[in-house]
């Protein structure tokens, strides 16, 4: 019906579980690609550049926005976040739907620019679970912890401006609830103006 990929922005609290659920979502269903974002955050343990992230100096960050390599970015806790554009417009080109993690400013901006383009917000059960995630994944220092719990409180003022949410409780109905929130955007008429256009055509012909 239509070849063309669709952008899937997937944004939730740090800690919410969105890696676990894409990566479980990928490994299922293989019409996906995960945009690689580049950042100026360092590399946490066991994260390879190119891999989770293109880790890059902020000098570096500064000239892909200017040469126009972006085509969101924003500012989360200290340290830039940017979507490459090749890559993303590339897979869709080839018909996979791209999948973007990425906080909600960006969201935003993506939405404005592309109003075709699902938004997803994933959030756990509860604000004690979630801390309770955060603490446990060790990976923060209790400092960054805080700031994050604090940034999702902001965030939280803007979970109306996504289309679905989705509450993290178990992983393999979360999975499942993405993945058929995905398959039904593509099925919306908005997303389907060639195919209709043609079949106007076709109609009027016979
Ligand atoms: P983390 O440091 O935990 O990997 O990511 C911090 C936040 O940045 C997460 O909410 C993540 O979704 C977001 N993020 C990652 N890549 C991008 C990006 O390319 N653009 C934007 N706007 N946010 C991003």
């Amino acid at each position: 019906m239509n070849d063309q990929g669709i952008l899937v922005v997937i944004s939730g609290f740090s800690g919410a579980g969105k890696g676990t659920l894409i990566k479980a979502m990928l490994e299922r269903h293989h019409n996906y690609a995960l945009s690689i974002s580049a950042t100026t955050r360092k590399p946490r343990e066991g994260e390879e550049d190119g891999r989770e992230y293109f880790f890059v100096t902020r000098e570096r960050f500064e000239q892909m926005i200017e040469e126009g390599q972006l085509i969101e970015y924003a500012q989360y806790v200290n340290n830039y976040y940017g979507t490459p554009r090749q890559y993303v417009f590339q897979q869709m080109a080839d018909g996979k739907d791209v999948i973007l993690e990425i906080e909600i400013q960006g969201a935003l901006k993506i939405k404005e620019r592309f109003p075709e383009a699902l938004l997803l917000f994933v959030t756990p059960p509860s604000a004690d679970e979630l801390k309770r995630r955060l603490v446990g994944r060790g990976t923060e220092t209790m400092d960054v912890i805080h700031q994050r719990l604090h940034r999702a409180a902001d965030e939280a003022e803007g979970i109306t401006s996504y289309d679905y949410i989705l509450i993290n409780d178990e992983i393999d109905a979360c999975v499942e609830a993405m993945h058929q929130l995905i398959q039904a955007q593509h099925r919306k008429v908005s997303s389907s103006l060639d195919f209709i256009e043609q079949m106007r055509s076709e109609l009027k012909a016979i």
